[in-house]
């Protein structure tokens, strides 16, 4: 199991697969708001950086751990407990 983890785990940051499975499928391939590192639509872990002139929405972050915290971080900070 642990292998097959971090065989998932080093996939991820392998980008140019990423962005070629985000182009055969139609996902759209950003940078995140807060990293910059480019990251597919399949990648979206839900974590978001609050839009504040629109309660409720927000901007999708990428997969690192950083930025998921950061996103919760804000988001929190911005709405509370959503
Ligand atoms: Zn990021």
């Amino acid at each position: 199991m642990d292998r097959i983890f971090m065989m998932f785990t080093l996939l991820r940051h392998i980008r140019c697969v990423n962005r070629w499975y985000a182009k055969v499928r139609g996902y759209p391939w950003l940078p995140c708001p807060l990293c910059g590192t480019y990251y597919g639509g399949h990648e979206v872990t839900g974590a978001s950086i609050p839009q504040l002139d629109r309660p409720g929405y927000g901007w999708c972050v990428c997969f690192r751990a950083e930025c998921q915290r950061e996103a919760h971080y804000r988001w929190t900070a911005a709405w509370g407990h959503l």
